[in-house]
């Protein structure tokens, strides 16, 4: 007989279950309390775009676009490539949708991204991130409004402790040009010395090379010029009053002036919220200001800042494992009783208690099983005399054994 091969999942992807996922759950659920409370709103954009939009906004020679992407034809013809970040395709909805009429917009988004990369812990080919934007609003404010935003979910998360904001300023178009003029210099003078990719982005991106990880680059890029000596008036008045505001809101931050972000269209504020806890995965939480990119899509000429975050990271960085305890386990000691379970856990649940029974197996040892479950009240219930026969038990008082007890009195008049 032929032997039915077992599917096998693929390399990089994961399936989370139990107390992993509730890790994860929970930072989706704070995430979420948290944009409310900073009056963000939800969107929902593809997981595939057009590979140009990618390609184009993010740039052909970032990670993520020379070696990374998820992109291939599908049944049209077409190239679509699965997204490895929201910014872009928030970006094209931007355009597409006519979404200036509502700027600014406070945009929050999350799920899953797809980056084809080395699988390793902590580093995954489908992913999730969290993500915050707010485009149409050139302002420091916006920036300070971001940052707030990421710190109080750090907060949230209980994993603020051993984590620092990063803060640097890549300055406007002026700036950077002087800025870029003197790396070029610098970085033409150990051109031999640089690793192959960096040797490239000389030619086509020089900032990016400051942002390597290769070794072979490291001290070139650490003894290169920092971008103060060539701030405008401007940039440097901008970077301030961020400064500024992240002191008034009381969130902490280190300078790092080796800070870029990979991306060629951002300006002004880029930051990373970095943690020693994580060895080489050390980024939870990443972004920056991108005045430039709706413009280079071909759309209005639309400031924009935003940030994300990938969800297992912050995940990981949870310690207490994350309890769900029930409301009520219902144990039907005598089968006769059952349909008095099925009524009690309606009652139950159309008054917001989570309720789940426990009705099979020998009817002796149900009660002992519904012991073992983590629930704020136990229910039994049997026949006595004929009679059914329901007993509440709490472990200790609380609002939700009465409530508890209150709902299941509509059960004797039902
Ligand atoms: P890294 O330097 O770790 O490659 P990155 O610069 O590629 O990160 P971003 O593009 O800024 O990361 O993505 C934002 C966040 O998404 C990161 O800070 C990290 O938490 C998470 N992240 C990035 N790549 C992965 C991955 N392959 N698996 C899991 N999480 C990831
Ligand atoms: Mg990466």
């Amino acid at each position: 007989m032929a032997r039915i091969e077992t599917p096998k999942r693929i390399r990089g992807t994961q399936d989370i279950f139990g107390d992993e996922q509730r890790r994860f759950a929970t930072v989706l659920e704070k995430f979420d309390w948290v944009r409310r409370l900073y009056c963000f709103q939800r969107v929902e954009i593809p997981v595939f775009e057009a590979t140009g939009v990618f390609a184009r906004s993010m740039g052909e020679t970032s990670d993520v676009v020379s070696k990374e992407m998820y992109t291939f034809e599908d049944r049209g013809g077409d190239s679509i490539t699965l997204r490895p970040e929201f910014t872009a395709g928030i970006a094209r909805a931007f355009i597409t949708e006519g979404w200036q009429q509502h700027a600014p917009m406070k945009l929050v988004t999350s799920g899953a991204v797809f980056r084809y990369e080395r699988p390793q812990k902590g580093r995954f080919r489908q992913f999730h991130q969290i993500d915050a934007e707010i485009i149409g609003a050139a302002e420091p404010a916006a920036d300070v409004e971001l940052l707030v935003l990421a710190d109080q979910l750090l907060h949230e998360l209980g994993i603020a402790e051993g984590v620092t904001l990063q803060l640097n300023t890549l300055g406007d178009a002026e700036t950077r040009d002087a800025w870029r003029t003197a790396l070029v210099a610098h970085f033409e003078k150990h051109r031999e010395e640089l690793s192959e990719d960096s040797q490239t982005r000389l030619e086509k991106n020089p900032l990016r090379i400051l942002d390597s990880k290769d070794p072979r680059d490291r001290p070139i890029a650490d003894s290169a010029p920092g971008i103060d000596a060539f701030l405008t008036e401007e940039a440097g008045a901008f970077f301030k009053a961020v400064t500024d505001g992240l002191d008034a809101a009381g969130v902490a931050w280190t300078r790092n002036a080796r800070l870029v972000r990979g991306l060629d269209y951002y300006r002004h504020t880029a930051f990373e919220f970095v943690t020693d806890r994580l060895g080489a995965q050390g980024t939870v939480l990443a972004g920056g200001r991108y005045d430039g990119l709706i413009g280079s899509l071909g759309g209005p000429e639309t400031p924009g800042v935003g940030w994300a975050a990938g969800v297992e990271r912050l995940a990981m960085l949870i310690d207490e494992p994350v309890t769900e305890q029930q409301d009520v386990i219902i144990a039907i000691e005598d089968d006769r009783a059952i349909g008095t379970g099925f009524r009690a856990l309606k009652l139950l649940r159309e008054n917001g208690l989570s309720a789940d029974m426990i009705a099979t197996g020998s009817p002796k040892k149900r009660y002992d099983k519904a012991a073992k479950i983590l629930a704020t009240t136990l229910v039994a219930i049997g026949v006595r005399d004929d009679k059914i026969v329901v007993n509440t038990r709490a472990a200790k008082a609380s609002d939700a054994h009465v409530r508890v007890e209150e709902v299941l009195r509509g059960l004797a008049t039902a």
